[in-house]
């Protein structure tokens, strides 16, 4: 699996932590949801996280996966995700700051909207500095897990050619096969 850069990880992590096939959820109650954010940084040991804000954030992950997608060459809905990410940028402020390193945008305000939008603030900076181009959905739809693509033509299509690529080029040509006259 390649690595994500920077803060690109935490996005990665984010969405992977739903499994397509079979289907497994890290964030299957509002308490692992929290407990997740706090492992990750993003939010205060206190804050409040219910069943809307499980649902929010479960709608975040599936928006980005199906960016991911997108950038992996598949024809899916990019305004619809990309209106989640619009909810989330627009119910919070955000800091513009200026460093020795560069800018960053850092998000205002307190416990989940600054959890959601320190991931979509992230987005952003990946799609400024062009890292997101290679962030991906794996092309197997049984898998659908995001991986970053490090080829040097961004032709990557699966999270990993030893699992992934082998397993559809195997049904792929199975199908085939079994087509044949
Ligand atoms: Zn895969």
């Amino acid at each position: 699996m390649s690595k994500f850069p920077g803060d690109l990880r935490i996005v990665g992590e984010f969405v992977n932590t739903r499994e397509i096939q079979p289907d497994l959820d890290d964030w299957a109650t509002p308490e692992q949801l929290r407990a997740w954010l706090v492992d990750h940084g993003l939010i205060e040991q206190d804050a409040q996280v219910g069943p809307s804000e499980l649902s929010r954030a479960d709608g975040v992950r599936e928006a980005l996966r199906v960016l991911a997608l997108s950038n992996n060459g598949a024809d899916v809905d990019v305004r619809a995700a990309t209106g989640t990410l619009n909810d989330v940028a627009g119910a919070i402020g955000f800091h513009l700051r200026f460093s020795t390193e560069g800018a960053d945008l850092a998000p205002t305000g307190a416990g989940f909207e600054r959890a959601l939008g320190r991931v979509v603030a992230i987005v952003a900076e990946a799609m400024t500095t062009g890292t997101w181009d290679r962030f991906k959905t794996c092309a197997n739809d049984e898998c659908q897990w995001v991986f970053y693509d490090n080829a040097r033509n961004h032709s990557r299509r699966w999270c990993s050619m030893e699992v992934c690529g082998n397993r559809v080029k195997a049904r792929s040509f199975r199908e085939r096969q079994s087509h044949a006259p």
